[in-house]
C-alpha cells in the first residue's frame, strides 16, 4: 500500500492546497494530510484547521486528516509512510523546501520527498494572502474552498474588530 503525507500549517486551507491534495491522492493509495502544531507559530485557526480540511476533503475517500507536532519524519514513520508531498509555487519556495527535504532524507533515508508543482492558477496563492485579504474585508471566495469562506471571513472580522477595538479605532 502506497502511503504519503502532505504536511503543512493549512492556516487556513486554500484552493492551492486542495489542488495538491487532490493530485497527490490520485497518486497514492492513502494520503495523510498532516496539520502541524508548531509551538513557535501560533495559528489563527488552531484545531479548526483539521475540521476545515475534513470538510473540504470529505468526498476524497483515500484522504485522512491528522494533526501532529514534533518531527515530521517521526510522524511519517509512525504511520508507515513512504513519501512526503510538498507543493512548489515559485523559486522562492525552492531553497527552503530543498533544505528541508535534504534534512528529512538524512534523518529518514527510507522516506522520499515528492514535489508537485502548483497549478498555474494558484501559483500566487498562500494562506497569508488569504488572511490579509480577509482582514481587510476582501473577497476570498476565489482563494479558499466555498465551504470555509464564511468561517475565515467571520474569524477575521472578529479578530480584526478586537484589534481595532484595542487600538481605539472602534468606538
Ligand atoms: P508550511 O507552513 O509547511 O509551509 P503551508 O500550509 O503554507 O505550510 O503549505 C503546505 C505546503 O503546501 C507547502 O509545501 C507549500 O509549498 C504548499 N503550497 C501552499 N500553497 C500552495 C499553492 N498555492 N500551490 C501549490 N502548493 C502550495
Amino acid at each position: 500500500m502506497k502511503k504519503a503525507i502532505y504536511p503543512g500549517s493549512f492556516d487556513p486551507v486554500t484552493l492551492g492546497h486542495l489542488d495538491i491534495i487532490k493530485r497527490s491522492a490520485a497518486l497514492v493509495d492513502h494520503l495523510i494530510v498532516g496539520v502541524l502544531n508548531n509551538s513557535t507559530k501560533t495559528p489563527l485557526f488552531s484545531d479548526e484547521r483539521v475540521n476545515m480540511l475534513k470538510e473540504v476533503t470529505k468526498d476524497i475517500p483515500n484522504v485522512e486528516i491528522l494533526s501532529f507536532s514534533g518531527l515530521l519524519v517521526d510522524f511519517a514513520r509512525e504511520h508507515n509512510v513512504q513519501a512526503i508531498i510538498r507543493g512548489l509555487r515559485a523559486v522562492t519556495d525552492f531553497e527552503y523546501e530543498l533544505a528541508m527535504s535534504q534534512t528529512n532524507r538524512v534523518a529518514a533515508p527510507d522516506i522520499d520527498t515528492i514535489f508537485l508543482n502548483t497549478s498555474l492558477k494558484y501559483a500566487y496563492l498562500s494562506s497569508s494572502i488569504v488572511k490579509e485579504m480577509a482582514m481587510y474585508g476582501g473577497d476570498i471566495s476565489k482563494f479558499v474552498p466555498e465551504s470555509i469562506v464564511d468561517i475565515v471571513r467571520e474569524r477575521y472580522s472578529s479578530s480584526y474588530n478586537i484589534k481595532a477595538n484595542e487600538n481605539g479605532d472602534i468606538k
